[in-house]
């Protein structure tokens, strides 16, 4: 068997990519809000159901600059969660705010809207929740506090391509929700992001920060960065999204086998979806309780790469525990993040992943357990 990854991109035909950079030998028009740029945004517009989106190079810089965009005071503090992927918690430290991490829920793994309110000080400014693995926050719970306390909600929505909450899309909850388009994740324009936003204001500041913040030709208002998406990441995205549904038919199909072939291993606890969410289906997280099971989420791990499967520990550690974060902050104050991340493992998942592979995988498992 070839090695077989957690991820694996998806990629339009070829032929389909080559007729859609066609153009762009015409115009030698390569980035700085093209053609194609213009084309994408408006398609993702649609999809999305959000008419206010902005692109981005990466799904990082969309969220660091939907921060930024706020201008909140430096040194206010966000409420946000230790349960996700780096770039959530640099991009709110990156902006010289402090994280203050709040604790996750063991059933789906986002941020615990019971712990929020006693997280809240003079100096919060924003909740900052990750919608992790697919799995929808308590949004409702979530906009409450934030309105009683005059918050702002960014959502990093890196993990929820296509997915809607009670039949509306989730593009539209929240002030801003940033998207990422890496090659990892359901939906890649190889690599990329957008925000979609509330309030024109920040439309127009996000337009601005990703292009240096410059204004007009002799103004520049802001301290910006360099994160425009580029005409070949643009292009990509146009023909990945024609295939998007279909993507997430098939990996809907996987997650069913998954679900049947590891239903009732006892310690091992499945992710199913939750109620209101037309799901996409983009991890297949697994929490090994080790005492019920008799054995540990790296027994299991060790067992799968010795046939050369090679799932992922995420997201172990948490980014509270990471050298850079670990000395200012405490990750027994989030003990249920803490135990989840030590024992959750993400299977394999994409698309073209084999129904026979999904099953030596399960064996796998189940054959650890004796
Ligand atoms: C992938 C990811 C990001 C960053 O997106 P990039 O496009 O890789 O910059 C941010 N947050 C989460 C939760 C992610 O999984």
């Amino acid at each position: 068997m070839k090695p077989i990854y957690v991820t694996r991109s998806s990629l339009p035909p070829m032929d389909e990519y080559v007729d859609e950079i066609k153009e762009i030998w015409e115009t030698h028009w390569l980035t700085n809000m093209g053609s194609k740029h213009e084309e994408f945004r408006g398609l993702l517009s649609e999809y999305l159901d959000n008419k206010n989106i902005e692109l981005f190079t990466n799904g990082h810089m969309a969220l660091e600059l939907t921060i930024q965009a706020h201008n909140f005071p430096k040194g206010a503090e966000v409420i946000t969660t230790p349960f996700t992927f780096a770039s959530t918690t640099h991009a709110i430290v990156r902006n010289g705010l402090k994280p203050v991490f709040c604790d996750i829920k063991s059933d789906d793994y986002t941020i615990d809207e019971n712990c929020l309110e006693n997280l809240i000080t003079k100096k919060t400014c924003a909740i900052i929740p990750v919608h992790v693995y697919g799995n929808v926050c308590n949004i409702e719970a979530i906009d409450e506090i934030a309105k009683k306390h005059n918050l702002v909600v960014i959502y990093d929505a890196a993990h929820t391509f296509g997915e809607t909450y009670k039949g509306k899309s989730l593009a539209l909850y929240g002030d801003a929700v940033c998207y990422s388009f890496h090659a990892t994740k359901v939906f890649n324009s190889i690599e990329g992001g957008a925000t979609c936003y509330k309030d024109e204001e920040i439309g127009r500041r996000l337009y601005d920060l990703k292009n240096f913040g410059i204004h007009g030709p002799y103004e520049v208002s802001a301290v910006g960065a360099n994160a425009k998406m580029n005409e070949f990441c643009a292009a990509m995205g146009i023909c990945n999204l024609r295939h998007i549904d279909e993507e997430i038919e098939k990996r809907k199909k996987i997650h069913t086998l998954y679900i049947k072939e590891l239903d009732g291993i006892k310690g091992v606890i499945l992710n199913s979806v939750q109620k209101y969410v037309k799901s996409n289906y983009a991890y297949f997280p697994i929490v090994v309780n080790e005492k019920e099971a008799g054995v540990s989420r790296d027994d299991i791990y060790d067992s799968l790469v010795a046939i050369g499967v090679f799932p992922r520990k995420y997201f172990y550690p948490l980014t509270s525990d990471f050298s850079c974060y670990k000395e200012e902050n405490d990750s027994s104050l989030t003990p249920i993040a803490k135990y989840i991340s030590e024992s959750i493992l993400t299977l394999p998942m994409y698309a073209d992943l084999d129904d026979s592979v999904v099953k030596i995988i399960c064996d796998t498992i189940r054959n650890c357990m004796k």
